[in-house]
């Protein structure tokens, strides 16, 4: 059996990696089964990749090293291809992933029915309802709400994460195409593919009505066309690689929930952005750094590679 060209990448959430650390995590490394890093190389003072051969399968390769005791310090273990650095497409989720917040909840504090919508959420992750469910009745909550004021309320609020323009910035610089692939709404999602300068979008389309009165646009309280739940994220992602012409291997799905698994899945890699431990577990890889501008890091680049990505 053939070895393969492996490559983990340690990323510090704050502070620079200690040489102890690195010296304690390369001789773990060594001391795996059938594998020696043949090199090192620091990306950062933050981020540093081990590169080495296996000829175990990387899924158990990745078992063995996820298993390493570390706090603060995130481990990223990936075949080294040329895939990893060329990107060709690159899809976001977009509520706690592109923005700290779950636009929802914005709606529902807005419309001041917090308590139910959250009721509503408590019961799908108990799993009494499944995505769709929870979707339209939440979205029956809305029902009557007058939409011009609501959309500009909204997009007012919403909180881009930190290092998402430099990262979004950065890939677009190098040809890679992107994308938001939201479990939200139209309004919000079109806004930040056109705030962040995206080639993408897709999200839940809210229906809208004449109020019968005021003739002004309300939501009707339900949603028209396809769900944007999990599987129809995979099935957007690779459309977007087959219409972009991108290989597969070349393309990354970026969320922090379950319904972005099964797009990580078909995806040439997956990273869960700060995401409940089992989307973590179930993911190619997680990242719970402060900012989004690190997955430079998983993707090989280094300090001044991303300065020059990010001049002007
Ligand atoms: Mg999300």
């Amino acid at each position: 059996m053939t070895a393969s060209p492996i490559v983990i990448t340690a990323i510090s959430h704050g502070k620079e990696l200690t040489k102890n650390f690195q010296q304690e995590f390369l001789n773990f490394l060594n001391k795996l089964n059938e594998s020696s890093v043949d090199e090192e190389r620091a990306l950062s003072p933050r981020a540093h990749d081990f590169y080495l051969r296996s000829s175990s399968n990387i899924e158990v390769l990745k078992n063995s090293i996820y298993q390493y005791p570390v706090e603060d310090v995130d481990i990223i273990v990936q075949a080294n291809t040329e895939y990893r650095k060329k990107k060709g497409l690159v899809v976001f989720d977009m509520d706690s992933t592109l923005i700290y917040q779950e636009v929802i909840e914005l709606i529902a504090a807005y419309a001041q029915v917090e308590d139910q919508v959250a009721e509503i959420t408590n019961r799908a992750m108990n799993n009494e309802l499944d995505f769709k469910q929870s979707l339209a009745e939440r979205v029956s909550l809305l029902k009557g709400i007058k939409t011009a004021t609501l959309y500009d309320e909204i997009k007012d609020k919403l909180k881009v994460t930190e290092g998402v323009p430099e990262l979004t910035k950065g890939l677009k610089k190098t040809g890679c195409k992107l994308a938001v692939l939201s479990g939200g709404f139209t309004p919000f999602a079109n806004f930040m593919k056109d705030t962040l300068q995206l080639d993408f979008a897709r999200a839940n389309v809210l229906a809208t009505e004449a109020d019968a009165t005021s003739g002004e646009t309300i939501l009707s309280g339900y949603t028209v066309g396809d769900v944007v739940d999990g599987e129809c994220k995979a099935k957007t992602l690779l459309e977007l690689a087959e219409e972009y012409n991108v290989p597969v291997e070349s393309t990354v799905m970026v969320g922090d929930g379950g319904n972005d698994l099964p797009a990580m899945a078909v995806a040439g890699f997956g990273i869960a952005w700060n995401a409940k431990p089992k989307v973590q577990a179930a993911a190619p890889c997680k990242l719970n750094t402060n900012s989004l501008q690190d997955a430079f890091y998983i993707f090989g680049y280094t300090d001044n590679e991303i300065a020059e990505l990010l001049e002007n």
